[in-house]
């Protein structure tokens, strides 16, 4: 493949064997050809951007849950009535998602109760992440209306009745926290096993439907009392509740505007390098796609100790960034290499080296399909991984750390801040391509 060669080229200069990636419009992935003490090679992709066309009608079956949410919204008010949350604002602002390509609406909702082993917080901050402009687009199906965002920095304000003393004590009243996109469960056959990534109640309660772990959303509108579904926790508002689980301490060092990137775009770059394409240090990856969770990548694998860092991308100003961010080589693929989507994916399984991984990392539109050489996959011992954030419980305060410590840079990896009122002008640019890195919406 031209973009192998490509990568290859790069290579021979530092004494390496072979690695590659390609990139069409939005398609981004990553590439790992390791030392030659070992003889696997990764490449994990992600898809950023599909067609503005394809406006595919969500049709879900709420499973009663609009039955249910009366129950639910008048024993929110029994609850409100006899003081619950003493202190708290009697409603909020927050970002809702109705239809495919119609902007966001900011609308007024009673302040949400967590329920036990969950934490209300006041959000600080948010990220602007592609898998909400999927939803937003109408290329992912999720339960609307809902609330977007998902991830993100608050302070804790409130604590679910009969949360367990445990959790009390590791996210007192007024901690400053971060939440990981995935809100892992904590009691499911995969939670039990610390592959909080594979959550089951995380997938069929959040993803599948929009709420929380017992059938029920938290947001409830403040003038009907309607319900409204979470993406997440619905974290683009001004507070959102959280599963303790997906919770970790933000050190006081750390700006909570910045460190909003790190429940997401980093906590997804970290669980692809460390528990997919299992990165050690003299390998060498080339990324494909240098968005937020792209440019994440180049610092992790640095950071992991990766040798030769390639970025891939179209965007020259993306790739002159992708430097400051660790990496050693830079490729065009729109001058080296012009890409059709629908061949991205064969050929970034192409391009990774023989005995090698190809990570995927990101959402492609619903019902994508990708292709496969059968017999390079069985003859050159290819792997195809998937990879989805990460695990919560313990690689959230690793990333923490990794930042805390400088390792990571949050200063550079943000590159536009918005605020609550913009969050429609946040997602239109990043729509574009105008953003460069990651942008964060404060919300404080
Ligand atoms: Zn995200
Ligand atoms: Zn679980």
């Amino acid at each position: 493949m031209m973009i192998r060669s490509a990568i290859a080229k790069r290579l021979v200069s530092s004494n390496s064997s072979s690695s590659s990636s390609t990139s069409s419009s939005g398609w981004s992935w990553l590439c790992q050809k390791t030392s030659s003490s070992r003889s696997s090679s990764s490449l994990v992709g992600q898809c950023l951007n599909d067609d503005d066309n394809n406006n595919k009608k969500l049709e879900f079956e709420f499973d009663g849950i609009g039955k249910t949410s009366k129950s639910s919204s008048s024993r929110w008010f029994h609850s409100a009535s006899l003081g619950g949350g003493g202190g708290l604002p009697s409603s909020m602002r927050a970002a809702v998602f109705r239809e495919p390509n119609k902007p966001l609406t900011i609308e007024e909702f009673h302040i949400p109760r967590p329920k036990s082993g969950e934490i209300l917080l006041k959000t600080k901050a948010c990220g602007v992440c592609h898998s909400d402009l999927h939803v937003m687009k109408g290329e992912l199906p999720f339960a609307s209306p809902c609330v977007v965002g998902h991830e993100i920095t608050g302070e804790v304000v409130e604590h679910g009745p009969a949360t367990d003393t445990k959790t009390i004590a590791r996210l007192p009243i007024g901690s400053r926290v971060i939440g990981a996109f995935i809100m892992p469960c904590g009691n499911c056959s995969y939670c039990s096993k610390g592959h909080d990534d594979l959550c089951e109640d995380f997938f069929a309660y959040n993803r599948a439907k929009g709420t929380l772990y017992d059938g029920e959303t938290r947001l409830f509108l403040h003038s009907s009392g309607k319900p409204v579904y979470m993406y997440s926790m619905g974290g683009l508002a001004e507070y959102c509740v959280v599963p303790a689980n997906g919770l970790t301490i933000l050190p006081k060092s750390l700006p909570y505007t910045e460190s909003a990137i790190l429940g997401c775009a980093v906590f997804t770059a970290y669980g692809a390098m460390a528990n997919a394409a299992e990165v050690r240090p003299g390998d060498s990856i080339a990324v494909i796609g240098i968005g937020g969770v792209g440019s994440s990548c180049l610092q992790i694998a640095r950071a992991f100790g990766a040798s030769d860092i390639i970025a891939v991308d179209v965007q020259d100003e993306k790739l002159q960034k992708a430097k400051i961010f660790g990496a050693t080589h830079a490729i065009n693929a729109a001058k080296e290499d012009a890409v059709g989507k629908i061949m991205t994916f064969l050929q970034c399984v192409q391009s990774v080296k023989d005995g090698g991984k190809a990570v995927m990392i990101g959402l492609a539109q619903s019902g994508s399909v990708g292709e496969v050489d059968i017999n390079r996959l069985v003859r050159r011992k290819i792997q195809i991984i998937g990879s989805y954030g990460g695990r919560a419980r313990q690689d959230l305060p690793k990333v923490v750390r990794l930042a805390e410590t400088g390792v990571f840079d949050l200063t550079n990896a943000v590159s536009r801040k918005y605020t609550f009122e913009e969050s429609n002008d946040a997602f239109q640019d990043l729509n574009k391509g105008n953003i460069v890195g990651r942008a964060v919406i404060e919300i404080m």
